[in-house]
């Protein structure tokens, strides 16, 4: 019978936790002719998740892989699909039940109907605030910032072959912005909508500050634009100061008088030229920032431990 392993990372997700189970038991009896592997990958939880997930893993079908300690949502989700390469497919989903496990049979039908990616998309949200905000202005801009198409509203969940899998898996980078490399990735791609609901309990696990430090991963691992935006903003200034230059050795080889006046004017422009080259410079150490992590060549995560121990 084909597999299909559910990767699921969990980081203090114990309120949920209990309801996840009970609407993934649901499930498995939705998916006939398939063997199901629901694999928790514990982001080093500090309440009472792993306790939970391993009375849940008396039930063969549920498997616990813990990490060493809190890596953050991506990593863990690297650590869940490098032990998932056994599966025929893998579900990547949130805990948090954001992600309905009810989709998971149609998922599962498009990939058995050929395709090889399959991408739930977002019809609505129901995140208030800054949050929603933010994700509104990102999946507006970051389609036309990145290199090459990236499917927006569309975030962890969804399927993946095996055969896309292993070339996920074989990308090595340490910075990962999921939903770039899985649009990279190519293949036939499904796409299946749905409502992403509100958290089932709990608080965000993910803070503001690392949803942020996540887009901006998206936005330098995908695209060359910021650089070419120093580029051509240090153009305009080049040749708008070339011109202001001229102006005034002509000025001066007319003969007018130099103005002792300008002090305004001076400090404007040390300090707008000052702020710009900053900036170039900051843009410059975010790609120099990401090709020193990557040079070091530190795994992704650390594994405590794999219950019960991964299949040959
Ligand atoms: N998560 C994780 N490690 C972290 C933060 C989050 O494994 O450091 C998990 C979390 O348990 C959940 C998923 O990643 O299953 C998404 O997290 P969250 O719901 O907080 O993020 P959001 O919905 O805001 O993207
Ligand atoms: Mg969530």
């Amino acid at each position: 019978m084909p597999l299909l392993a559910i990767v699921i990372p969990v980081f203090n997700e114990e309120p949920v936790l209990p309801e996840l189970l009970r609407r993934l038991e649901g499930i498995f009896a939705a998916l006939p002719g398939l063997a199901c592997e629901v694999l928790f990958v514990d982001d080093g939880s500090r309440d009472g998740s792993v306790a939970l997930i391993t009375a849940a893993t008396r039930d063969p079908r549920f498997r616990l892989l813990r990490l060493s300690r809190n890596f953050g949502h991506q990593p863990a989700l690297t650590a869940g699909l490098a032990h998932a390469a056994h599966a025929d497919a893998v579900i990547t989903m949130d805990a948090d039940l954001q992600d309905p496990p009810e989709l998971i049979p149609d998922l599962v039908a498009a990939w058995r109907g050929g395709a090889d990616v399959v991408l739930a998309v977002r019809t609505a949200r129901s995140e208030g605030g800054l949050r929603r905000v933010g994700f509104e202005l990102f999946h507006r801009w970051f389609g036309r910032v990145s290199d090459f198409p990236i499917e927006a509203n569309t975030g962890t969940f969804g399927l993946l072959s095996a055969r896309a899998v292993a070339a996920l898996n074989a990308l090595e980078e340490r910075h990962r912005f999921f939903p770039g490399l899985r649009a990279w990735l190519g293949f036939n791609r499904a796409e299946v909508p749905y409502e992403r609901q509100e958290r089932a309990a709990g608080t965000p696990a993910q803070t503001l500050r690392r949803l942020f430090r996540y887009a901006l991963d998206g936005v330098f691992s995908f695209s060359y634009l910021p650089l070419r935006l120093v580029t051509y903003s240090g153009l305009v200034i080049a040749g708008s100061g070339f011109a202001v230059a001229a102006f005034f050795a002509f000025r001066r080889l007319l003969g007018v008088e130099i103005a002792f006046t300008g002090f305004t004017t001076l400090v404007m422009l040390v300090l707008f030229l000052g702020g710009v080259q900053l900036i170039g410079i900051g843009v410059l150490g975010e790609y120099l920032g990401r090709i020193y992590d990557e040079v070091k060549r530190r795994p992704i995560y650390v594994v405590r431990q794999d219950n019960p121990p991964a299949q040959p």
